[in-house]
């Protein structure tokens, strides 16, 4: 059993705080932990039992998790179960434990997108793994445009009903199948808790709006629905070791995954180098201004970051202690800004 760090949620000694996600009485930590890459059988249990435990000693209670993260997938949840079993056996109740299921995770007509039948099995499946009669948090990974809206969403409400999950969520859905998830919602009468979108300084699709049209952040505002973004760091490459504009050994950007080498586009990387000049600035690291800049508008709720190394969380959670951001840093930052064609998710985003 691990003793947990008696200071954890002394704000004033971690510098982390929580946040209210949108209207609801949940609190967030303002950094959340992604257990999407690095935490799968392929990583070694005692480097990431390690990360994990570092975590909630700094008061991270919310781990972010899907059924398909590995690899191989359901790997994470499994890994993840094994600490909830013996470390962590004794704080359930100071956990915020999230999954989602949406993406391919077993073959044939049921193991993918957003049917009722898809999502009920992998919640179950979910469970199954993570060894716990519930998660906090259960999302739709995507939008599935083969799947009407509302059997999605009735998905979600059995969810809660049945008690197998205290709060509902959308991931990566567009401005406006958010709003007809909402309006759909609305009229089953099932709460919906957050929105998790992809935001980084190189990937603010949230914040733009065709004319005459909301943005995401603005109608997620409207309506009370929290905000938790993803990759705040782009990946890694929002970091220290792609300011040359090539991939170090041992970076995601080497591993030829999920990060594309065309994000070392010299736009980026001179955008890098203007960031990292903003961020000496303000005396913080490139990565901590990436974070704090994703928090600093408070209808973002908290930020789901990644962590290869204890050095890395530890550096990314000392972000929160400085989140405020004069007008004028915020002008050099748009001003150095551009879009990075980040954002992997967006064929899932648009309104297909
Ligand atoms: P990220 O924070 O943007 O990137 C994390 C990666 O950046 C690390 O694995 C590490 O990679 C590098 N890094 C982190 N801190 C660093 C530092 N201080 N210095 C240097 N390098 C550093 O987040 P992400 O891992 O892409 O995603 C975070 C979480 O978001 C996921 O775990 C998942 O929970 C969630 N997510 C959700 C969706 C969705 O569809 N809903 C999609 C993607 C992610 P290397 O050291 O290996 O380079």
């Amino acid at each position: 059993m691990h003793a947990p760090h008696p200071a954890r949620y002394d704000v004033s000694a971690t510098g982390l705080p929580y946040r209210h996600v949108g209207k609801s009485g949940l609190k967030l930590p303002a950094i959340s932990l992604g257990l999407w890459q690095n935490f799968g059988h392929s990583t070694r249990y005692a480097d990431q039992r390690d990360i994990v435990l570092s975590a909630f000693d700094r008061g991270v209670t919310h781990f972010d998790l899907a059924n398909n993260y590995g690899p191989p997938q359901g790997s994470a949840e499994s890994s993840f179960g094994s600490l909830l079993a013996t470390d962590l056996a004794a704080y359930r109740d100071e956990l915020v434990i999230s999954t989602k299921a949406g993406y391919y995770m077993w073959p044939g007509p049921y193991g993918e997108g957003g049917s009722k039948k898809y999502l009920r099995a992998s919640l179950d499946q979910s469970l199954q793994r993570l060894g716990v009669d519930y998660v906090d948090i259960f999302y739709s990974h995507r939008f599935d445009p083969s799947t009407p809206i509302e059997e999605t969403l009735d998905a979600l409400k059995y969810a809660l009903e049945s008690g197998k999950a205290l709060y509902a969520g959308i991931s990566s859905y567009s401005a406006q199948r958010t709003t007809q998830a909402l309006q759909h919602a609305e009229r089953i009468g099932l709460p919906l808790l957050i929105h998790q979108p992809s935001y980084s300084m190189l990937n603010r699709w949230i914040e733009e709006s065709a004319e005459d049209e909301e943005s995401l952040l603005a109608v997620c505002e409207r309506n009370g629905l929290g905000v938790i973004g993803f990759s705040p760091l782009a990946q890694g490459l929002l970091t220290e070791k792609y300011l040359q504009g090539t991939a170090p050994a041992h970076s995601r950007a080497a591993a030829n995954g999920s990060f594309k080498q065309e994000y070392l586009s010299a736009e980026n990387i001179q955008a890098l180098q203007g960031l990292k000049e903003i961020a000496e600035s303000r005396g913080q690291s490139l990565p901590q201004l990436a974070i704090s800049w994703a928090l600093r508008n408070s209808v973002v709720s908290s930020v789901v970051i990644g962590a290869r190394t204890r050095a890395q969380l530890h550096e990314n959670l000392d972000a929160a202690r400085q989140l405020t951001f004069s007008s004028d840093e915020l002008a050099r930052i748009d001003a150095v800004c551009i879009d990075g064609g980040l954002n992997l998710w967006a064929s899932r985003s648009s309104d297909l």
